[in-house]
């Protein structure tokens, strides 16, 4: 193989472990979102149940308040009854007692109610609270994974870039600007390579016998006549699977 064709090669592994590891990174983000959002979701509820222990505690204090009053209005009215000058104000008065003494004992129930309900709101958020924790713990160390490795990604790009320009600097001009533009053409892929078969592995269309038996001397450089990219061909020991895979 020509040493133009082998850096061409090393050149064309570096770029699809770089496009692999840009892809990667660049799905990082959105998996962090939707962590992110999964936990909001499940603590929504959480949150929900917590409002809505505030909401029945402030009812309940309302519902206090209003029986302290109807209790002295109770008691005021039981004064009255003693003060009545007739049969009329007798009935009016009796009357109140009755109304009065009713109010009570709805609130009452109606106290008794939001008791009830606040007793089975504590339980909820006592059974959902340690999961909640455990979650944001949980959520917390997968995000720290996703950071790490966008972290550990970035390095290795940095890497690969510092690779490629030396690569680049080795290889001639024009064969690193034909490697550049077929790279562009080729959706990232500049190189093919071509089985015993004689299937070009990018186009999947089979070549000549003349040109497969030049690509396999590997002394030129030879393009597949269907897509333009540069050849080569592999024997089964030197056989790396990076190359060949394509997207
Ligand atoms: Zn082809």
């Amino acid at each position: 193989m020509s040493p133009e064709l082998s850096q061409l090669i090393e050149l064309q592994e570096l770029d699809l472990e770089i496009q692999r590891v840009s892809g990667r990174l660049s799905r990082i983000p959105e998996e962090r979102d939707s962590t992110e959002n999964e936990f909001k979701q499940h603590a929504a509820e959480f949150l929900d149940l917590k409002s809505k222990h505030e909401e029945t505690l402030e009812d309940r204090k309302q519902l206090e308040i209003e029986l302290a009053t109807t209790q002295q209005n109770y008691e005021k009215f039981e004064q009255d009854k003693t003060r009545v000058r007739n049969e009329k104000e007798y009935t009016a008065v009796l009357r109140e007692i009755d109304t009065t003494r009713k109010h009570i004992g709805t609130l009452e129930t109606d106290i008794l109610k939001r008791m009830e309900e606040l007793e089975n709101l504590d339980v909820e958020l006592a059974a959902q609270a340690p999961d909640v924790e455990r979650m944001r713990t949980e959520v917390d160390s997968i995000l720290a994974a996703l950071d790490e490795e966008r972290d550990a990604a970035n390095r290795q790009l940095s890497e690969f870039s510092e690779r490629r320009k030396k690569l680049a600097g080795q290889m001639s001009r024009p064969l690193f600007a034909s490697y550049d533009r077929m790279s562009r053409l080729g959706r990232g892929q500049a190189l093919a390579e071509v089985g015993s078969d004689r299937i070009c592995a990018a186009c999947r269309v089979r070549v000549r016998p003349k040109i497969f038996s030049d690509v396999r001397k590997g002394d030129q450089l030879v393009t597949c006549e269907n897509c333009g990219r540069i050849l080569y061909y592999r024997n089964e020991t030197s056989h790396s699977a990076g190359a060949t895979t394509m997207d």
